[in-house]
């Protein structure tokens, strides 16, 4: 019998795919835990500053009629970067901008900024540190765009620290929706960022979001890999 390099290849992936773990999978057949995954590995993605709109404060910015367009889709399905940016307006009128519209429309407009920011605003009234959607004592903050301002009376947080994990994921790490973990990040500034909140559910995709501040001080960038401790 002869033997080519093609053979052998065909022989061991075959071999692989019966060695292979039975694979938990998501509705497209895709395989989501992965062996970064059962080792508490997940990529990083750095969240700059962005806005979420309610359909009547995009027409408002951008005009009656318009509709979020995508600009680029996100690794979370069915959310995505839109083309539409704005400025926001600090109290002295400072101004902090492009800022990106993430869609798709939700049913409360919320902006997401980092410390950082807050500075560059002049802002006196620094906004909490909130999981997404929970504007307990966020104060408000003026976004202008291209044909109208809207003065928010709320919705003006910092992003807490959170990974997103499909539930089968989450399973695999022994984790379930809003635990809390630590994680570890390697590279030329090694450290361990302290409570991140875990969101689990059948719509998300692993990814570590922190924002730019957090990601600057521990010299991590998007795609990077972080570990996920579940006790110090
Ligand atoms: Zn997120």
């Amino acid at each position: 019998m002869q033997w080519d390099d093609s053979l052998v290849d065909r022989i061991v992936n075959a071999v692989m795919e019966r060695l292979g773990q039975p694979a938990a999978q998501s509705g497209s057949g895709e395989n989501l835990v992965t062996p970064d995954i059962r080792a508490g590995r997940v990529p990083v993605g750095v969240s700059a500053r962005h806005c979420h709109l309610t359909p009547e404060h995009v027409e408002i910015l951008f005009g009656a009629g318009t509709k979020l367009s995508v600009f680029k889709p996100l690794l979370q399905p069915g959310e995505f970067a839109s083309e539409q940016q704005v400025t926001l307006v600090g109290p002295t009128g400072k101004t902090l901008g492009p800022v990106r519209v993430l869609g798709p429309e939700r049913k409360a407009s919320q902006v997401e900024i980092s410390l950082t920011d807050c500075f560059a605003l002049g802002l006196k009234r620094i906004p909490p540190i909130r999981p997404s959607g929970d504007h307990r004592d966020a104060p408000g903050i003026t976004i202008v765009g291209p044909a109208g301002a809207v003065t928010l009376q709320t919705g003006l947080i910092r992003a807490n620290r959170h990974v997103h994990l499909h539930l089968s994921q989450a399973e695999a790490m022994g984790l379930k929706d809003n635990d809390t973990v630590h994680v570890r990040i390697e590279g030329e500034r090694p450290a361990v960022l302290l409570g991140v909140q875990v969101r689990a559910h059948k719509n998300f995709r692993a990814q570590l979001h922190l924002d730019t501040d957090d990601a600057n001080a521990v010299g991590v960038k998007s795609g990077d890999l972080a570990t996920l401790i579940k006790s110090l």
